[in-house]
């Protein structure tokens, strides 16, 4: 259980309290109910994927915008606030959630890491290792049927 919530955007935490739901966006507020910087979050076709670790009450949205890649992360203190708030952003955005394990961040930067090298990835569920594949070299968990691993680029098979 953490501390605060936490809204991590390219690698830089802030604390918010509360969120706010303006149309299709999300905005975090601070303390003081004023939003953080580059506390809005459009819920639109710049996101990529979205993937949910339960375990830590976080979800890593991958955003694909304007030819840039970026990694958000939300981490809820409170487990049933994050719940509500995982089954509103998959309600307004249209898109299914992929669980994921511990290691949900590290994916979420590899996705984009290969979105930014031009390749399309699809995301799928880390959890039910019956889709996945190790990687005979580094061990990393891909989809099965991918031909390179994701993370050291080995050939799978
Ligand atoms: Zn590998």
């Amino acid at each position: 259980m953490i501390a605060s919530n936490y809204l991590i955007i390219n690698k830089k935490a802030q604390k918010f309290s509360d969120i706010r739901y303006a149309g299709h966006a999300l905005v975090f507020l601070n303390e003081e109910g004023r939003p953080l910087n580059y506390g809005v979050l459009a819920l639109d076709d710049s996101i990529y994927a979205i993937m949910c670790c339960d375990e830590h009450c976080a979800l890593a949205l991958v955003l694909d915008k304007d030819g840039s890649r970026s990694v958000e992360i939300v981490m809820w203190q409170n487990g049933e606030t994050y719940l509500e708030s995982k089954g509103r952003i998959a309600e307004i955005t249209n898109k299914r959630i992929s669980v994921q394990d511990y290691k949900f961040s590290s994916y979420a930067w590899l996705v984009a890491q290969k979105l930014d090298e031009g390749n399309r990835v699809k995301v799928v569920d880390v959890i039910d290792e019956s889709n996945m594949a190790v990687c005979p070299e580094c061990g990393m968990l891909n989809p099965a049927g991918s031909p390179y691993c994701l993370d050291c680029g080995a050939e799978m098979n």
